[in-house]
């Protein structure tokens, strides 16, 4: 896993559900948004449409209602825009 970088114009808060809420789950905001860890795309959770990151492992299907990595939810870093 790589670092998480500084990203201009955005917070980093963590890794995974845990960076959004305390406890499991994922709690959604407008100002959060998932970055893959691989290729540094960033993908709003707050839009209701079906994304995906530059190399697929980050997906968002908004219809099925999920959300994922395929290298795991951990490894979704989570940044807040300022
Ligand atoms: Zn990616």
């Amino acid at each position: 896993m790589v670092n998480a970088p500084d990203l201009e114009g955005y917070t980093f808060l963590g890794w995974g559900p845990a960076a959004t809420e305390e406890g499991s789950g994922w709690r959604v905001r407008s100002d959060y948004f998932a970055r893959c860890h691989r290729c540094g795309d960033l993908i709003s959770l707050w839009t209701e449409a079906d994304e995906s990151c530059r190399c697929g492992r980050l997906y968002k299907d908004w219809s099925a209602g999920r959300f994922g990595h395929s290298d795991g939810d951990v490894s979704i870093a989570i940044y807040s825009q300022n």
